[in-house]
């Protein structure tokens, strides 16, 4: 026993069970199963559009106070996201309202702002009813791949001003996996599951030299850069016996669900009308785990793994920012991380077996650190994707060893030493295309050597000052976008590279 050896958690709440009993069938014409990658015709019913719609919005905020208002508005810290959501579930469309209120990041006035649209990588799921930019003359629009490119007129926007984008679209869900040559997106749904993910046009970084930073997808990996963001959402559902699961838990009850959250990279949603939920109090911090009936065994394991990584990470990374953690049993064979929420794969719920020793465990803990590396301390996914998923893969075995050191030699052969990784990790997504197998030669560089190279880490450093280092690392870049120089220029405080010349076998060296 030790102290991350947990009690079963003491209640679970079957709401499913609940539901059933009261659930009066809803009207809704469910789609069926999408065992088809890649279907070559749209399988959305007819939309019929919701005319009575209310879209709820804050008001607008008014002066009660005789004062002057300050003329200079005072620059945001963060981009500030209004969205308010109205799901029409039997349609599976989404038709929303969305602002976004935040200061030129660059030092000059700007004619042009590049928002980038993740759904828009579908085709014929994103669609614009209507876009203003404030008090700004907005010219034109245009929408090419992920990127929406707003064009100003004079005077355009001007350094340290605030603006607030209005931007009014609909969503018409993909089924899952329907983008032809790409990896299961949980973007979408299925006959069980709809997933609003990266589903908002969203402000990019922005860099003084190349300006508004936008990657292309690719087949596999991820390519967004997340700034942190403050996120108000609402979500109104017209249809009844549907279980919601977010990046947050709800601020307010009802329909409209609303929501609040600050400093986070994105903010999702899992709705499903099958969930039985999972609910545990971690020392202020209410982790939830959404998963499928009949799946109780693997589902309070993967939600146990969750709970004890969430209390080690706290102790090894620094505090959990965020006031809820929400685990979700994928309805597809992928795990994914985003803020506040991550995805567990459906197929490793049914292969697990009992023990420790399985990738449900693993990935579960896996995706746990991302709120670390890649919630409090993003990165360049596209560019350096190492920087995330290295310390994530690092973090399974920072489990192991401590929850289960008698696990440790089965994380290592079966996990990391069966595939023999080998190569350079500092590659980007798009920097594997000389291989037949790229996505397997990615995996293996970016996630299996990138642990190697942190165990090195910490065996040449010893453990108390690796994880020093992390914490530091943590909470220097805290809501930062972090590069690869930061990292090594941080290591350089606490070692001497001349030392490590075992670091050519990992990082290509000037
Ligand atoms: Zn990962």
């Amino acid at each position: 026993m030790n102290k991350y050896d947990f009690q079963k958690p003491t209640w679970l709440i079957i709401i499913g069970l609940v539901i059933l009993g009261m659930w009066i069938t809803p009207g809704c014409s469910k789609v069926e199963e999408t065992a088809v990658i890649n279907p070559t015709l749209p399988l959305l019913p007819e939309v019929t559009p919701s005319a009575t719609l209310q879209l709820v919005s804050t008001p607008e905020a008014t002066f009660t106070e005789e004062a002057t208002p300050i003329p200079t508005p005072v620059p945001l810290e963060r981009p500030q996201y209004e969205i308010s959501a109205y799901l029409d579930y039997p349609n599976q469309q989404v038709i929303v309202e969305e602002r976004i209120l935040f200061s030129n990041p660059a030092g000059k006035v700007l004619q042009e702002i590049d928002l980038v649209v993740p759904p828009n990588n579908w085709w014929g799921v994103f669609s614009i009813q209507e876009i203003t930019a404030g008090d700004l003359p907005l010219e034109r629009y245009s929408l090419t791949g992920v990127k929406l490119n707003l064009v100003l007129g004079d005077p355009g926007w001007q350094p340290g001003e605030n603006l607030e984008l209005r931007i009014q679209y609909t969503l018409n869900l993909p089924q899952q996996n329907a983008l032809a040559g790409y990896g299961p997106s949980p973007f979408g749904y299925t006959s069980l599951q709809t997933n609003l993910v990266d589903w908002y046009p969203m402000v990019p970084p922005y860099q003084e030299d190349t300006g508004w930073l936008i990657h292309d997808p690719w087949i596999f990996g991820e390519y967004l850069v997340y700034p942190a963001a403050d996120f108000e959402v609402s979500l109104k559902l017209g249809t009844p016996g549907l279980i919601v699961a977010a990046s947050a838990a709800p601020t307010a009850e009802g329909d409209p669900l609303h929501y609040s959250l600050t400093a986070a990279r994105n903010f999702v949603f899992s709705i499903s009308p099958e969930y039985q939920v999972l609910e545990e109090d971690l020392n202020g911090v209410k982790v939830l785990g959404y998963i499928f009936p009949y799946y109780q065994g693997p589902g309070q394991a993967a939600f146990e793994a969750t709970l004890q990584a969430l209390a080690l990470y706290q102790d090894l990374y620094g505090p959990y920012q965020q006031p809820s953690l929400t685990m979700v049993q994928a309805d597809f064979n992928h795990g994914m991380e985003y803020e506040g929420l991550y995805f567990q794969s459906r197929g490793f719920f049914d292969l697990y077996a009992g023990s420790e020793k399985s990738y449900l465990v693993s990935i579960a803990v896996h995706e746990t650190a991302h709120q670390w590396w890649y919630g409090q301390v993003a990165n360049d996914q596209a560019l350096e994707p190492w920087l995330d998923e290295a310390l994530c893969t690092f973090s399974e075995l920072a489990y192991y060893e401590h929850a289960y050191p008698q696990s440790v030699d089965w994380w290592w052969s079966t996990r990391v030493n069966i595939y023999q990784p080998t190569g350079r990790i500092d590659r980007s997504i798009y920097g594997f295309q000389e291989y037949d197998d790229q996505y397997l030669n990615y995996r293996n560089a970016t996630y299996l050597q990138g642990a190697k190279f942190l165990a090195a880490l910490k065996d040449q450093m010893g453990d108390e000052a690796f994880y020093l280092f992390l914490k530091e690392y943590g909470t220097r870049n805290q809501d930062q976008i972090a590069t690869g120089e930061d990292f090594f220029q941080l290591l350089g405080e606490y070692l001497d590279f001349n030392e490590m010349d075992w670091l050519e076998e990992y990082f290509l060296l000037d």
